[in-house]
């Protein structure tokens, strides 16, 4: 059930009314005394609570004393009126309430904005073995111009993202690539999208060397999964294909991740490829005109007695060679061979995500991700456009050719890491070798998890990716 219902909400908490101006505060039925207060109060403050609604807003009968009420002043910017969602949400946690309702006279897309922060803070933490789920179950009610169509593509976006965060969030211990493909395909049958299986063997009998050898140090067995959602209207004829990065757990293998603020997270390092599936299970329960597949090679990264080693040389599923000088740089080889693979579908264009690079990391936090591309401008500007209309930042670094020079090996095609500075870009340039069709690079490494709450992302995996993703196949395709 949406968590946002139109019919109103009997004996609300809380009732929360959206406004820009006294005119609107007076129409929603404030006394204009108390309009003429809210006008005057500070404007950087965000909310005003009043304890008794029927105090605040004689002319409405329907409102007790024992309702409290909110009045949330939005802004033409919409990320704003996101955090004021956030807020409000935070105001319910704090007092322990379960019934609201929201009320507005103002344009949809400024209502929209607030309502879609509000349900993206509503995530209710997956707690995992005998633990209680944390958050109760909500009633909020809204009467306002979003229309009805719009709160359930709202519910489809929210949910898609949760799917997202929840994947991240779950530890190795109850996420490894059998059970990550395993729950894919409920996923898949359960919202209409197709999902292919290939185990080991077929792995090994399609030669991806480098899932291969990121894999052997592990007791897990490999999974690479394949996601198709094709709509009889599809606008595109050829796919647009969605690569994530898949490593359930990186240990960085034999070169070994310190655990604390290190290994300690990295059950998220697959968090590129939940942005993707969390896209798929969008796209299909929306009936969305395209044609979109999505590939994740997924495996952990392990320093096992079989593990590859810092020196070795390895081929590559596109045939070329790869000398491994650090076996913690595994992400690019698993993606190198997702992005071979891809070259089968023809693909109008293939977007990758991946937690590749502490480099992307030091370079924006977690305030943005990093872009880097083969595309025209029109298409990045497209992307760029996205990215800002839902917040989910995109910095572009530029592929240039002097990056590259850093990743010449004497043995093999290729190293798979070169000089320290400017790792994300040499990230980017080696995996440009495998690539042969309009692609898009997205360094997620900051955005996708974080370790505090700081707003309606959420704490732990947040989903990032999803909401930009959707957006930009929406507006490009
Ligand atoms: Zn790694």
């Amino acid at each position: 059930m949406p968590l946002i219902q139109t019919p109103i909400v009997e004996n609300f908490q809380l009732h929360v009314v959206l406004f820009q101006t006294n005119d609107d505060l007076q129409h929603l039925g404030f006394s204009k005394e108390v309009a003429e207060r809210i006008e005057e109060a500070d404007s950087s403050r965000s909310i005003y609570r009043f304890f008794s609604a029927s105090d605040a807003m004689p002319n409405k009968d329907h409102l007790d004393a024992s309702t409290e009420c909110i009045a949330v002043r939005l802004e033409e910017d919409d990320e704003k009126n996101r955090l004021k969602g956030f807020h409000v949400v935070q105001e319910l946690l704090r007092d322990k309430m379960q019934a609201v309702f929201i009320e507005s006279n103002l344009d949809a897309s400024a209502d929209y904005a607030f309502l879609e922060g509000f349900s993206l803070s509503c995530h209710k933490p997956q707690r995992l073995g005998n633990s209680k789920s944390s958050l109760a179950n909500w009633t909020v009610g809204y009467r306002g111009k979003v229309s009805n169509e719009a709160l359930e593509a709202l519910d489809i976006l929210c949910e898609s993202n949760f799917i997202a965060r929840d994947l991240v969030n779950l530890p190795q211990n109850f996420l490894n690539p059998t059970t990550y493909g395993e729950r894919v395909r409920e996923l898949g049958s359960e919202l209409g999208f197709e999902v292919k299986l290939h185990d080991k063997a077929a792995i090994e009998s399609m030669k991806m060397g480098g899932v291969l050898a990121v894999n052997r140090g592990s007791i897990e067995p490999p999974v690479f999964i394949e996601m198709h959602y094709c709509s009889s209207n599809s606008k595109n004829k050829k796919p647009i294909v969605l690569v994530g990065k898949g490593v359930t757990y990186d240990t960085g293998g034999l070169s070994l991740k310190p655990t604390k603020n290190s290994m300690d997270f990295m059950k998220a390092d697959m968090a590129g490829s939940a942005a993707v599936v969390g896209a798929l299970c969008a796209l299909a329960r929306q009936k969305a005109d395209c044609y979109v597949i999505g590939l994740v090679a997924a495996t952990d990264n392990r320093p096992g007695g079989d593990a590859y080693a810092p020196g070795d040389v390895i081929t590559m599923m596109d045939g070329t060679t790869v000398e491994v000088l650090n076996t913690d740089a595994e992400g690019r080889l698993t993606l190198a061979d997702a992005l071979h693979f891809a070259k089968q579908f023809d693909p109008k264009l293939v977007v990758d995500l991946a937690t590749l690079t502490g480099s992307a990391v030091a370079a924006l936090g977690g305030e943005a991700a990093a872009l880097m591309t083969s595309c025209d401008q029109e298409i990045t500007k497209t992307l760029m456009k996205s990215a800002n209309a839902v917040d989910e930042r995109l910095v572009e670094f530029p592929l240039w050719a002097c990056y590259g020079t850093s990743l010449k090996s004497d043995i093999a095609d290729q190293k798979n890491v070169g000089s320290r500075e400017a790792g994300l870009i040499i990230a980017g340039k080696f995996l440009e070798k495998y690539i042969d069709y309009p692609w898009m690079h997205i360094d997620i490494a900051g955005p996708s998890f974080n370790h505090q709450i700081k707003n309606y992302r959420g704490k732990g995996g947040s989903g990032y990716g999803v909401r930009l993703l959707l957006d930009f196949l929406k507006s490009w395709g």
